[in-house]
């Protein structure tokens, strides 16, 4: 299996990267994120307890988002591998993922760090919320979205690079320029 994790701030890029991703390594891709708006939207249980959360820009608890995804794996038992995108968000998620990774014989291979400032995250978001009319990515969510990415979820870096898993990608420029410098990372994973 080739398990990868694609990390970066909202905005980096992680969704369109993920969807060129898949098609060329045939991976099973998760975004948690997605997972999430999926429920609200055909309003399930999780849905309900998750709605006001995600239009705040907080995160989900860390017990409800790796109950959810850890199912997500156990329902893929045929895949090749899995894109993990936009999980793990915390240092528990990660620890999490590892352990029931190798409760399965397997692990993350590497990790593609989509890198963008934050000056180039609030123009993209604000140019997506045109078209998607995300309520959470309305200005004042997206700096707490901001501020959970910088406060929580960049702690989840140093917890990979301690097992050198990390690879470093410009985020900023030509979609293709990066997918391409995201396959040489990958590549040389295999
Ligand atoms: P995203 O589409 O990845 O930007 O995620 C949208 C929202 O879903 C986030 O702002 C969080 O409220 C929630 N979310 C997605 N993934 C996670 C996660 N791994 N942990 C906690 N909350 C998450």
């Amino acid at each position: 299996m080739l398990n990868l994790v694609l990390f970066g701030p909202p905005g980096a890029g992680k969704g369109t990267q993920s969807a060129k991703l898949i098609e060329k390594y045939k991976l099973s891709h998760i975004s948690t994120g997605d997972m999430f708006r999926m429920h609200i939207s055909n309003d399930t249980e999780l849905g309900k307890r998750v709605k006001q959360i995600l239009a705040d820009g907080m995160l989900v608890p860390d017990s409800i988002t790796i109950e959810m995804l850890e199912e997500e794996v156990q329902r893929n038992p045929e895949a090749k591998g899995f894109i993990f995108d936009g999980f793990p968000r915390t240092v528990a998620q990660a620890e999490a993922l590892d352990v029931f990774l190798e409760g399965k014989g397997e692990g993350i291979n590497g990790v593609v760090q989509l890198d963008v400032n934050q000056e180039e995250i609030k123009h993209r978001i604000a140019e997506r919320q045109k078209v998607s009319g995300r309520a959470d990515d309305d200005a004042d969510k997206l700096l707490k979205r901001i501020d959970e990415y910088f406060s929580k979820t960049i702690h989840v870096l140093p917890y990979y690079e301690a097992q050198n898993k990390v690879t470093k990608v410009n985020g900023i420029g030509d979609i293709e320029e990066i997918f391409n410098n995201v396959c040489n990372a990958i590549d040389l994973l295999k």
